[in-house]
């Protein structure tokens, strides 16, 4: 284990763990910040714009346009980059505890985001993801090289829904989305339900639903009502849980998430802040969506606190701008067009209007580091 020798300065050392939507956008704020000394722990060489996945798997675009690298990025913001993946955390000493290198810190910000939570279910981690870009790649390779006559898509959420669009529109493939509860996106309200059941049957998507999965085997998916459907390829995009650093560190936490205060530090802790993902946060009786949105502006909030740290001046509370109690979505159906969902309310047919505008603000995501 090596000692990262960065040079102390007379600054707030901000180490920020995890270079995805809520790391890479608090470094780029943070940057125009005085007073601080930025670091970030993240293993990939890229930044990734997740809600491009569906895209690219769907053959739409290309990964230049859903990711950015990381290290032009870095120089410009004077950001040091360390090339590694943090294992724990020493909070007495204020040290991370990486695969090769200890680094020491002032101010600590955990960003490592979610991985694919498979709840256990037989066989599911041998299905195809889409939660990182290397899981993505492969899924996209497979359908181009092996050209799947049945595809099962485990999961009804808005990555479900995306992916079913794309490969319908951009396939032959036989597409059965499989959902455990009654309805489509059961998160979001019962018209985005009905709206997308209608679409999806448009394209030909079979929805099976009140089908919970119970194990998945090569070439079939077997339900724990006793039936199974046969497939050639299994797609599961079905819920998300704690990246492995999370539970590693003996931090507070709400089901298995870091619970968060209304500054976004972690419960408890003044020089640890918790944003994105990897956060439970929970504040006026409204719970923060799990979200590159949410990210987005926690990053953007959290980095005008630090400032705020480093001057000795009192931090502001977060207000969550996308709750479970009114989630906002905009989910991609293909062909150009997507639908808008806020709370009960729904845009009733997709619109091109409203998939220039998600695919303005996911690719303009990925272009503001580059
Ligand atoms: C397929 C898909 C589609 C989506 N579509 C949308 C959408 O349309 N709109 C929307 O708002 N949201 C969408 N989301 C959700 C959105 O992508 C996430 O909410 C967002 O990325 C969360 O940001 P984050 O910074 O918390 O985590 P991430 O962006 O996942 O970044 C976490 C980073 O931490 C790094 N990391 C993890 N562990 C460690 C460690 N131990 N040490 C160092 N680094 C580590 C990872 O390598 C990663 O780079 C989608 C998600 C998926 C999977």
């Amino acid at each position: 284990m090596r000692r990262m020798n960065l040079e102390r300065q007379t600054l707030l050392r901000v180490v920020v763990i995890g270079g995805g939507i809520g790391g890479a956008e608090l470094l780029r704020n943070a940057a125009t910040k005085e007073g601080l000394e930025l670091v970030l722990i993240e293993p990939k060489d890229r930044i990734e714009c997740q809600a491009l996945y569906p895209d690219y798997l769907g053959g739409e675009i290309g990964i230049e346009e859903m990711t950015a690298p990381l290290e032009p990025f870095c120089r410009k913001m004077d950001v040091v980059h360390v090339r590694d993946r943090a294992l724990k955390a020493d909070f007495a000493d204020k040290r991370v505890t990486c695969e090769k290198n200890d680094i020491d810190y002032d101010v600590l910000v955990l960003a490592p985001g979610a991985v694919q939570n498979y709840f256990g279910v037989e066989g599911a981690e041998k299905a195809f993801a889409i939660n990182t870009l290397e899981d993505t790649v492969k899924a996209r390779r497979f359908v181009e090289k092996t050209r799947p006559k049945k595809i099962a898509i485990i999961g009804s959420g808005p990555t479900g829904i995306e992916t079913a669009c794309f490969l319908a529109d951009n396939t032959s493939c036989k597409i059965f989305v499989v959902e455990m509860m009654d309805r489509l996106l059961p998160t979001l309200s019962r018209n985005a339900s009905i709206l997308m059941e209608k679409i999806l049957a448009g394209k030909g998507v079979e929805v099976l639903t009140n089908k919970r999965v119970e194990s998945i085997q090569d070439g079939s998916v077997t339900f724990a009502d006793g039936t199974a459907l046969d497939c050639d390829m299994t797609i599961w995009t079905a819920g998300i849980g704690p990246a492995p650093l999370i539970e590693s560190l003996d931090l507070p936490k709400k089901n298995g998430w870091l619970l968060a205060d209304q500054y976004l530090r972690v419960e408890g802790r003044k020089d640890v802040f918790a944003i994105g993902d990897s956060a439970w946060i929970e504040i006026d009786g409204k719970l923060a969506t799990k979200t590159g949105m949410e990210a987005e502006i926690q990053a953007k909030h959290t980095a005008r606190n630090l400032a705020r740290v480093a001057k000795g001046d009192a931090l502001k509370p977060y207000s969550i701008r996308a709750s479970t109690d009114s989630p906002v979505a905009l989910i991609s159906t293909g062909c150009g067009c997507a639908v808008g969902i806020y709370g009960d309310l729904c845009v009733p047919i997709p619109k091109r209007i409203i998939y220039t505008f998600k695919s303005w603000i996911d690719k303009s995501f990925v272009k503001r580091f580059k």
